[in-house]
């Protein structure tokens, strides 16, 4: 939690990125989070949506544990459901269908569109076969026929169909609630999963409480596309009070059949279907405490406990406060009421301040090691640098983390070095097996650390990510790739203020703080490249002009999904053979390369600003 709270995504590759995302919903959905909801959706969800809004993780339907006996082929990938959160997001909907309407020579005013609740608990289809299967992943789920045996009530008889494990929310309200049961999706997701039912469970379940519900056998408003617009509001109103379920808003979807085929899908949702859901409203709380984490760059982040509110299903206790000047002019601490939100996707925060506390107390030395804290900017910071501990441990996990293809080197076997004196990369890199059991490790566990040092050794790995490792200010991986674009690494023995800032995306002041970083840094940089890294060299842009290539020197923008190898790999490849990588397009790009489920306003847009566009197979004819 600490070391999470204090890493800076933003320095972090995307891969790297997604590769946590995933690991920490994977955790959530098991029922064990590595982080808090708000940290996941504020912190990382959002860097990758601000990053690479079209990044197949924030469209890919989520994937779910395994529970039930066993994994079933859907006949049918089962889909998610696209989102509005406003009437100009379900007006942008509402104008596709018309225009695609149009397209085809169906009249618009005879259209007509279906709203049901959007039901929130397990999403299950019933099979032709009798099985109940998940959603699972969309393409296959997990089959929870036993339910049924359970005493799970089929609402729809038998009718096979798509529809959610809920439970009816009275009962929930009123029996289970105060029981302490947070969410009665969790309250279904318990029942699936186990033989063992409790005996709360199994009270609802004799009384009928616990059903699957068809989206077919709920109440339905039926009208036109105007009127869903008109009467945006009151109807999802309407449709939420007919429902004894929890939902989480409603689902609109056109009926007219033909133009449901032509519009089709995507590969996360249906085109014809839209799920609109409320913002959610902000909960009052009260803040119980405040405690300051210091992290690796010696920034001292203040995060408050507060009396747990549920958000959006979620249960959250600790939010964090960027820095200690919110801390300060919002008049944070034990006592201050707050209110605080998260809907969907959009992130969690401090919505505003009911009233300020009695009392704002600052800290004025860090939590780990006790020095003076200073100002800087709206950051309180630590700058015992070098002997700080928890600047040291941040320090030696960033490096292991960054490097990534060193296993055994998390927070606990960092704590356990540092506490045990083996404090630095130079100490750790000479360590024995023996040592490392002197400092408290099994001795299979030694071994392994012991060989994975090995292996961090022998493995190829990008100069300029190593660099990113080291952890030195204003070279997180992209400026340092950018740097050694365009000089070797070894020059940044004796590297100039004036040299970096020759080097596009440098100015002077990051040029000043990165030169005396590494004035201060490099006879430790250098005494481990002499530990014999195999570095992969970075292609100096001034080289790449004169590679010959029919690439070489062309602006490229990869976007979507690539079939011949992940975007990352491609990009490598392009680089390598002398061109320029983009991440986005702008009138400077030469070409806009586009794997699967490009958006027509991508295209649209590279067009217009006179960018040649080829899809992924016309590239790779390109390179021949
Ligand atoms: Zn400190």
């Amino acid at each position: 939690m600490t070391d999470q709270l204090n890493e800076d995504p933003t320095t972090w590759e995307t891969g790297e990125l997604v590769a946590f995302l995933e690991k920490a919903a994977l955790a959530y959905r098991q029922g064990t989070p590595l982080i808090e909801d708000d940290l996941y959706d504020h912190v990382y969800l959002a860097e990758l949506c601000k990053r690479d809004p079209e990044h197949p993780f924030l469209h890919q339907v989520e994937a779910e544990p395994d529970y039930g006996a066993g994994r079933l082929k859907h006949p049918e990938p089962m889909l998610s459901t696209e989102k509005s959160y406003s009437i100009e997001e379900t007006r942008k909907w509402v104008k596709r269908i018309q225009s695609e309407a149009k397209k085809q020579g169906i009249d618009v005013a005879e259209l007509r569109v279906m709203v049901t609740a959007k039901l929130d608990g397990l999403a299950a289809m019933l099979r032709e076969d009798g099985r109940l299967v998940t959603r699972g992943d969309g393409a296959y789920g997990n089959d929870i026929s036993s339910a049924f045996d359970k005493g799970v009530v089929d609402v729809g008889n038998g009718a096979p169909g798509v529809g959610e494990l809920v439970m009816v929310e009275s009962y929930f309200e009123q029996h289970l609630k105060a029981a302490g049961y947070a969410h009665p999706r969790n309250v279904c997701v318990g029942i699936v999963n186990s033989d063992e039912i409790n005996a709360d469970f199994k009270q609802a379940l004799a009384a009928g409480m616990v059903r699957f519900v068809p989206y077919a056998a709920l109440e339905k408003w039926q009208g036109s596309l105007e009127e869903l617009l008109n009467d945006h509001d009151a109807i999802q109103q309407q449709v939420r009070e007919s429902c004894d379920y929890p939902i989480d808003g409603v689902v609109a979807e056109i009926t007219d059949e033909k133009l449901k085929t032509l519009l089709g899908s995507t590969s996360h949702h249906n085109r014809w279907q839209i799920a609109i859901k409320q913002r959610a409203v902000a909960k009052q709380t009260t803040v119980k405490s405040i405690s300051w984490q210091t992290g690796r760059t010696g920034r001292v982040t203040p995060v408050l406990g507060v009396e747990p509110i549920e958000l959006s299903g979620a249960i959250v206790s600790r939010i964090t406060a960027h820095h200690a000047g919110n801390v300060r002019a919002l008049g944070l601490g034990e006592g201050a009421v707050i209110t605080a939100e998260r809907s969907g996707e959009v992130i969690p925060k401090i919505v505003a301040v009911v009233e300020s506390a009695k009392k704002t107390t600052l800290p004025k030395k860090c939590p780990s090691c006790e020095h003076e804290l200073v100002w800087e900017g709206d950051f309180l910071t630590c700058v015992n640098h070098l002997a700080c501990p928890a600047q040291i441990k941040n320090t030696l996990e960033h490096f292991f983390r960054t490097h990534g293809q060193v296993d055994g080197f998390g927070p606990r076997s960092i704590d356990k070095l540092v506490e045990a004196g083996i404090d630095t990369l130079q100490k750790i890199y000479a360590s024995t097996e023996e040592d490392f059991i002197k400092a408290g490790f099994g001795e299979g566990q030694s071994k392994n650390l012991r060989r994975e040092l090995n292996r961090s050794l022998s493995v190829q790995i990008e100069d300029w990510r190593l660099l990113a490792a080291f952890g030195i200010a204003r070279l997180g991986k992209g400026d340092s790739r950018r740097l050694l674009q365009g000089m070797r690494l070894e020059h940044l023995a004796s590297v100039t203020e004036e040299e970096i800032i020759r080097i596009d995306g440098f100015a002077g002041l990051s040029a000043g703080i990165i030169v005396a970083e590494l004035k201060e840094m490099w006879p430790k940089i250098e005494q481990m490249l002499e530990l014999g890294f195999k570095l992969e060299e970075t292609p100096l842009l001034s080289e790449a002009d004169s590679i010959e290539s029919p690439i070489a020197g062309m602006k490229i923008v990869f976007t979507g999904k690539m079939l011949q190898a992940s975007r990352d790999e491609m990009k490598k490849q392009a680089m390598q053979l002398g061109a320029k990588v983009q991440s986005a397009v702008s009138s400077t790009t030469d070409l806009l390369v586009c794997g699967e489920n490009v958006g027509a306003a991508k295209t649209g847009k590279a067009e217009k600003l006179g960018v040649r566009v080829v899809t992924e197979a016309e590239y790779v004819a390109l390179l021949k």
